[in-house]
């Protein structure tokens, strides 16, 4: 029998959102409370664990959507409840012995491959929460979640509190945007302030032709929150250990890494180190360009201070791209329209639109569609929110509507972007694009019968992949000029994109090395712990970073993703090598032939989660990933 889609009220959303969203929280509650009392070893134990799973997925699902997205205001509230409800309630389930004991009752011999596989991950979620380890344990690892949480919060809340102004003189404004000078006014002592806020410092730092100020803006920015977030650090840095060891691991790194795509701690500092190495040549001879332009200045060497100002100067006068030149081929509707059929052509899809009076979507600006093979094949539903509106998520993401089940219920995905309704930048082509990649994989990925393994299951390092892979496609002269083309149908030259994509690469190697640097000190942290920070810093600052430190400031303590990404900030470059790795299978001639397309489409986009990342990877390319092709592409 054929599933149908989620089917959204005629007006009263609040209601539907109640039966939806704590209508399926209810349900896992059961599912759980039935688990619990099942006869130990039954396999009723695994049924009902995914009943329970899809049940809190679907509530999670609508409830972070709608309070993202949902025009009224009382919708959006009762979404967030929801969502706070469930996130505790998942926390709860996997802290429960009661659940942890029926769950691990039962034999994986007598599951076939794919549930003894969501079986071990279950257990092992519940073993890295210590949930298998005697009450003294089970409480020390209770307080230290507490601490870490508490910790990670006080670390990034001393950072945005820690907003400081540099004072430098009015004409340091020369070279800012018209409406940058503005809205900076220059007080009476003819000075002007820059707070450490990312609008206002990044532009200085790239735009401003003195160098002096830039010195005085860039030292305030690389002091905020130091050295208040020295102690912060080290108390946080010390409690994730106890965890990891108190769990049975040699350290955090290896903790964290356990789950994700690359392992182990050690696995990161050999990624780290290679990846630096390939950078190497490319990005000295980058450098040696800015340096070069930097002498004609008077300034002796490339540091945090000036390299966003030589870097952008030297792309400007090498590669000069007009934007304006640019918009003029990506119409938002013509860009739309062509992103559905290029991904239809090639990952064999067809895109039915859903009649508005049929789908209902939240806000008339929505549009959906129903998704399915070239055969017929039902998939799943989309909806496509692209247009900022009050109140709406003011980012790019995609959304989950529904997690797919294999003949239970159909992958239904959502993407929420803010776009202008007329012409767009590349940018947010590239955007659109990457975002899509997310979606078609939630689609794709959602015929598993776990739902643990549905649609964008995969580890978390591997998971931005299949959307950067996708971007490549926006970059390619002969895929725009299928759909970009300006108001008299011409297509944009390929000479263009050319230019626009030199320009979006000069600086690929000292900026990877960069990366390598913040990958370095976020896992060298975890690792040793430092007792000098700075020391510490300033040695890793030497053998990664091609740009030079300045001068008694201190980058870690306003170093946010150290509390959310903890060791793991190597992720952002790992997910560029594994992107850059499929797309080498791809003829760069021809990015449309539809075999190579079809078969990334099963070996890596359908299995979901139901294969480890590395696994998924080597089905696809018929070898184990490597960097080769990201070195390639770094020194070409
Ligand atoms: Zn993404």
């Amino acid at each position: 029998m054929a599933l149908t889609p989620l089917e959204f009220p005629a007006d009263d959303w609040l209601t539907w959102l109640n039966e939806r969203g704590a209508g399926q929280l209810q349900a896992a509650r059961e599912s759980i409370a039935e688990l619990v009392r099942a006869e130990p070893g039954s396999l009723l134990i695994v049924q009902l664990w995914n009943d329970a799973a899809i049940a809190l997925r679907n509530a999670g699902s609508v409830a972070g959507l709608l309070s993202s997205v949902h025009p009224e205001a009382a919708v959006m509230e009762r979404a967030e409840e929801i969502e706070v409800e469930v996130q505790g309630y998942s926390t709860d389930l996997h802290l429960d012995p009661d659940v942890y004991r029926a769950l691990s009752s039962v034999a994986p011999a007598n599951l076939d491959d794919d549930g003894r596989r969501m079986l071990a991950k279950s257990l092992r979620d519940f073993h890295r929460s210590g949930v298998d380890r005697d009450a003294g344990v089970r409480d020390r690892v209770r307080e230290l979640e507490a601490k870490t949480t508490e910790l990670s919060l006080a670390f990034s809340r001393n950072i945005r509190d820690g907003r400081l102004e540099a004072r430098v003189p009015g004409s340091a404004l020369a070279g800012l945007p018209a409406d940058y000078v503005e809205t900076h006014p220059v007080d009476s002592d003819g000075l002007v302030g820059i707070s450490t806020d990312y609008p206002d410092v990044l532009p200085f730092l790239t735009f401003s032709t003195d160098a002096a100020a830039r010195r005085v803006v860039a030292s305030t920015f690389f002091s905020i929150a130091s050295p208040i977030n020295d102690p912060v650090l080290a108390e946080l840095l010390q409690a994730r250990h106890e965890l990891a060891t108190l769990l049975g691991y040699a350290n955090w790194p290896d903790y964290d890494a356990e789950v994700k795509m690359i392992g182990s701690g050690d696995a990161i500092a050999a990624f780290i180190d290679t990846v630096s190495a390939a950078a190497g040549p490319a990005g000295e001879r980058e450098i040696g360009i800015l340096a070069a332009r930097a002498a004609l200045d008077g300034e002796t060497e490339i540091d945090a201070s000036n390299w966003r100002y030589f870097h952008e100067f030297v792309k400007r006068e090498q590669y000069g791209v007009d934007a304006h030149q640019v918009r003029r081929y990506f119409d938002f509707g013509k860009v739309h329209d062509g992103l559905l059929q290029i991904t239809g052509q090639l990952f064999g899809l067809r895109f039915t639109p859903v009649p508005a009076d049929q789908a209902r979507p939240w806000h008339p600006d929505v549009t959906s569609y129903d998704v399915s093979f070239d055969d017929g094949r039902q998939i799943g539903r989309i909806y496509l929110d692209l247009h900022p509106r009050e109140r709406k998520y003011n980012h790019a993401a995609q959304f989950d509507l529904v997690a797919g089940v294999r003949d239970r219920q159909l992958p239904e995905g959502v993407l929420v972007c803010n776009f202008p309704r007329g012409l767009m930048e590349h940018r947010d082509v590239v955007t659109l694009f990457h975002e899509f990649g997310h979606l078609i994989h939630h689609l794709l990925g959602g015929g598993q019968s776990w739902v643990r393994f549905s649609g964008v299951a995969t580890e978390w390092d591997f998971v931005e992949a299949p959307s950067q892979l996708l971007e490549e496609w926006a970059w390619d002269a002969g895929v725009l000029q299928l759909f970009a083309t300006d108001a008299d149908g011409t297509p944009i030259p390929a000479e263009l994109v050319a230019q626009m994509k030199a320009a979006e690469e000069f600086g690929k190697g000292f900026l990877a090395r960069t990366q390598m640097f913040y990958a370095a000190l976020a896992y060298r942290f975890h690792l040793e712990r430092p007792t000098d920070p700075t020391a510490r810093m300033l040695e890793l600052y030497a053998e990664y970073s091609l740009v030079k430190p300045l001068p008694d400031t201190h980058f870690y303590t306003g170093f946010g993703h150290l509390a959310g990404y903890t060791s793991g900030y190597y992720t952002y470059m790992w997910s560029l090598v594994i992107a850059k790795d499929l797309f080498s299978a791809f003829d760069p001639d021809n990015l449309l032939e539809p075999e190579v397309a079809a078969h990334y489409r099963d070996a890596v986009l359908a299995p979901g989660g139901s294969k480890d990342a590395g696994e998924l990877v080597a089905d696809f390319l018929g070898r184990p990933y490597n960097t080769k092709a990201f070195e390639d592409w770094l020194n070409r």
